[in-house]
């Protein structure tokens, strides 16, 4: 497993890091590249000087031009054309050159396209002192650079101009940032510790308010969340978890009310069940084929209450995967009416089937039977005496709408959102018939919601309800 950081000491580490890292890349510029950086910049200069002294070459203050480019550039120049001029500056060897040499340079030069550099260890010669006549050689790491061009080639005086510069040692000057650099990491890593201690505090402050308060959610506290809305992120994580406490505060409450009617629910028919058992075994008059009748009703009622609750726990769960066919819709509203044949005998039910044609759609048959099943089961329970329901089937271009209206006590339109949640009932004393388990529209969402169609109710109290659901018509065999 992670190992977990308190955010404190991630943030630390993260500053650390990047100090670190900022450190590390002004030494490397700084001090490894800085010797590079130098001699690079200095071969330049020289390369430019010759190139800016060729395009005065023919001009007549060639000569101030000159001077003047070797004061501002700290390097010497010399011009060896018909009438030699050169430029001296301090420590400038070019002056001294032999003749040998400068051929050397030039034919070297003319060998590689017209320009040649030489870079040398400097060289400085020391009389030592007493011994007035003993010269020794001294090399301290500077180096001398000599940049030959020779100008005018294809003409028969070329003029070769020679510059001359001096690449010191920047040893001193690397030290000295070395240095620097340790004091500024001092300084900044302490800041950075510093930084780092306020910033988390800041950041896990608000968190840990939070923290608090969703431990205390789980202790069954919906009301207390924290008002700290310092910054966006933490006002946001607030209001998901105040969010996330009404849900829970509503599921909880589902769930009791879930216990509450479930127990409820099965309490009557087991009652009933209980009752004409034991009445039947304690006075043998009583064993007649009607009471036996009402225990296998209720025992029936029972089945399908658990048979529903467990269909509703799959569907939400999601465990039920759709056996999706193509399958006439129509037929399958006619099977459906014909299982309420009995029922239309006993009671007085009429069950009308208003369509035009057989049409296709795709599903779970199986399902969509049991969402007709719910729906007339409703139409029969929320209707008066006179029971009159109607299933219309409508096409509306490629769609077909399938509609279970009755003439029944309807539904006030504040509960209208309500009724598909499971066990909200609009009457809370209605006495459900033996049909419903109270869940019935709990479980027509959750399989329609699955094929993705379309569904709704219209209702007005008094007048009767119409329950709908919509989908694509299958065109072909
Ligand atoms: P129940 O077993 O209580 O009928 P349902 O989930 O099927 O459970 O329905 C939920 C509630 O919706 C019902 O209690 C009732 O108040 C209301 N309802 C459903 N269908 C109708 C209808 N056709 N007419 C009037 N009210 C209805």
């Amino acid at each position: 497993m992670k190992k977990t950081t308190r955010l404190q000491w991630k943030v630390l580490r993260y500053l650390f890091t990047y100090v670190i890292g900022i450190l590390f890349l002004l030494w490397f510029f700084q001090v490894i590249l800085l010797q590079p950086f130098y001699e690079f910049n200095k071969i330049n200069v020289v390369k430019e000087v010759a190139d800016k002294i060729e395009k005065y070459i023919d001009s007549n203050q060639l000569e101030e031009y000159v001077s003047s480019l070797s004061d501002q550039n700290d390097l010497c120049v010399r011009i060896i054309s018909e009438n030699d001029i050169s430029t001296r500056n301090a420590g400038c060897r070019i002056s001294q050159l032999p003749v040998d040499k400068l051929l050397e340079y030039a034919n070297l030069a003319i060998q590689n396209n017209g320009t040649y550099l030489s870079k040398s260890d400097l060289v400085e010669m020391q009389f030592v002192p007493d011994t007035l006549n003993t010269v020794t050689a001294k090399f301290n790491g500077d180096k001398n650079v000599i940049y030959t061009k020779v100008v005018n080639l294809e003409s028969d005086s070329p003029t070769i101009i020679m510059v001359n510069t001096r690449i010191s040692r920047v040893n001193a000057a690397t030290q000295a940032l070395s240095y620097q650099l340790l004091f500024i990491g001092i300084i900044v890593t302490l800041s950075a510790a510093i930084l780092a201690f306020f910033m988390a505090k800041k950041i896990v402050k608000p968190i840990a308010e939070i923290n608090e308060a969703s431990q205390n959610l789980s202790k069954g506290d919906y009301k207390h969340m924290t008002s700290q809305k310092d910054y966006l992120e933490v006002q946001e994580l607030n209001q998901t978890l105040t969010e996330a406490a009404q849900q829970v505060q509503k599921a909880d409450k589902a769930k009791r009310d879930l216990i509450a009617n479930v127990s409820h629910d099965l309490r009557t028919p087991l009652t009933m069940i209980t009752g004409y058992g034991e009445m039947m075994m304690d006075l043998p008059n009583e064993k007649t084929d009607e009471n036996i009748k009402v225990i296998v009703n209720e025992s029936k009622r029972l089945s399908i209450i658990v048979n529903d609750l467990l269909d509703l726990s799959k569907l939400a769960e999601n465990k039920i995967t759709l056996n999706l066919e193509k399958f006439d819709i129509t037929e399958c509203c006619r099977e459906v009416i014909k299982t309420y044949d009995q029922h239309l005998k006993q009671e007085r039910i009429v069950i009308e089937f208003d369509t035009t044609e057989d049409v296709n759609i795709v599903g779970d048959k199986h399902r969509i039977s049991q969402v007709l099943h719910n729906l007339i089961n409703n139409a029969i329970n929320y209707s008066d005496e006179n029971k009159r329901i109607i299933i219309h089937q409508r096409i509306e271009g490629e769609k077909v709408k399938i509609l279970v209206q009755d003439f029944g006590c309807g539904i006030a339109e504040s509960d209208l959102p309500l009724i598909w949640d499971r066990y909200y009932k609009v009457d809370k004393e209605h006495i459900r018939s033996n049909q419903g388990s109270g869940i019935g529209l709990a479980i027509v969402r959750e399989i329609l919601d699955l094929h993705h169609y379309t569904y709704g109710v219209e209702s007005k109290v008094n007048e009767g309800s119409i329950f709908y659901f919509e989908t694509t018509i299958e065109k072909g065999e």
